[in-house]
């Protein structure tokens, strides 16, 4: 029997199958806001990281159409040959200035800024420290690095003392912690890392994907939330995929290393760059971010509301204060039913489950918005006593 190339392919998805964790897209028709319409049917959106509702605002969709008036929609090459609009530099220049920090560049995905970083910065004998719960893209970049990675337990500033303390002798050692944890929605004891990494000369990296616009003064994100400065962050990342609603994602901090990333790092160096007119549109979603703390506001009321009413209602919460909001499931199989349920319901929340969280703590990832009102929540809390308790009975 000649062997039949690529095998596991077909292997993997079956697997998957029989797991009940296999995946697929489901297109959305039109715009996302507080509604979805998919397959013609309108849906509470209760799974959007759109947490300031910007994604389809009016005068950002203005933006981009002025954007490409003004810079066309193409960069037409990399940052390093005709890719570089001004627009690219202003914007920087603006976000620096927001944000506070020394220097940026920018990337087209957070994936690839994190992939970036750490095939930048880490080779054989350093030490990558990750907080067990990392997303993805940092824990992909640093397995496929040739560089020691060690994890530390969730938030355990101890434990991450005790890996710091027993390697002394390795002259560079980088701890990332994301601000805002993406699946359980807590934050980072960022002061603590902070101290941790300064008595043990080792660099401290924040992936603020959740935490930007959301959390701190102007919506700086979830370091300057904690009274630390951006800058005081030897590197701090996010993208402009969440709370800015468009898409693409950046690094800051010193010039030099920043002067590093422009002439060493691939995934920066040999991309298209960003399109103009989504950087123009950026610029004016960070002006928005900025200036409108009402939106925050009412991001915070929403919380504070589902979170009273969901105890009220005994759901299985976790411990956050963001808007990420999970309901502990446990198995898959009953998270994807519940999931199932709340569908047949009008509301779309999405079970996440193995291997993007840890086995038995599949959930419900309930994230909120601005563009949620109280008796959505009202709505949504209900429902989903309903579909545990009918779960449960059977
Ligand atoms: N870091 C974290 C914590 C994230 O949640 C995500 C997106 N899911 C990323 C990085 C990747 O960002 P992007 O979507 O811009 O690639």
């Amino acid at each position: 029997m000649p062997i039949k190339p690529f095998a596991f392919i077909n292997d993997q998805l079956e697997q998957r199958k029989s797991q009940h964790l296999y995946r697929s897209s489901v297109p959305i028709n039109g715009k996302q806001s507080r509604y979805i319409d998919i397959n013609g049917k309108q849906y509470l959106n209760f799974s959007s990281n759109d947490y300031l509702g910007l994604a389809s605002d009016p005068a950002l969709i203005n933006a981009w159409k002025k954007g490409a008036d003004l810079f066309g929609i193409g960069s037409g090459g990399s940052y390093l040959v005709t890719g570089y609009n001004q627009v690219h530099r202003d914007v920087t220049q603006q976000l620096q200035e927001w944000l506070g920090v020394e220097s940026i560049a920018l990337f087209s995905s957070g994936y690839s800024a994190n992939q970036a970083i750490i095939k930048l910065l880490l080779s054989k004998n350093d030490l990558l420290i990750q907080d067990k719960l990392n997303h993805a893209s940092l824990m992909e970049a640093g397995a496929n690095s040739p560089v020691k990675m060690q994890r530390f337990k969730h938030n355990n500033i101890q434990h991450l003392q005790t890996i710091l303390s027993a390697n002394t002798e390795i002259d560079n050692k980088l701890v990332i912690s994301e601000g805002v944890f993406s699946m359980d929605g807590d934050c980072a004891p960022i002061d603590s890392l902070q101290q941790q990494c300064q008595s043990h000369q080792a660099w401290l990296m924040i992936d603020d994907a959740h935490g930007l616009g959301v959390l701190g003064k102007e919506g700086t994100g979830s370091v300057s939330a904690q009274n630390i400065n951006n800058n005081d962050i030897d590197i701090y990342m996010s993208t402009f995929g969440k709370a800015l609603g468009i898409g693409g994602a950046f690094v800051s901090g010193s010039s030099q290393l920043i002067d590093y990333i422009t002439n060493f790092s691939k995934p920066y160096i040999y991309t298209t760059g960003l399109p103009p007119a989504m950087v123009y549109c950026i610029g004016e979603s960070a002006r928005i971010v900025q200036t409108q703390q009402w939106r925050r506001d009412h991001l915070s009321e929403l919380i504070a509301y589902f979170k009273l009413l969901s105890m009220k209602f005994e759901l299985p919460l976790m411990p956050s204060n963001t808007a990420i909001q999970p309901i502990l499931i446990g198995l898959s199989d009953t998270a994807i039913t519940i999931s199932q349920t709340l569908k047949k319901s009008g509301i779309w929340t999405t079970a996440i489950r193995p291997p993007t969280v840890p086995n038995n703590t599949a959930r419900l990832r309930v994230t909120l918005t601005v563009n949620h009102q109280k008796q959505d929540i009202e709505f949504l809390v209900k429902q989903i006593k309903q579909a545990i308790d009918a779960n449960l009975d059977e």
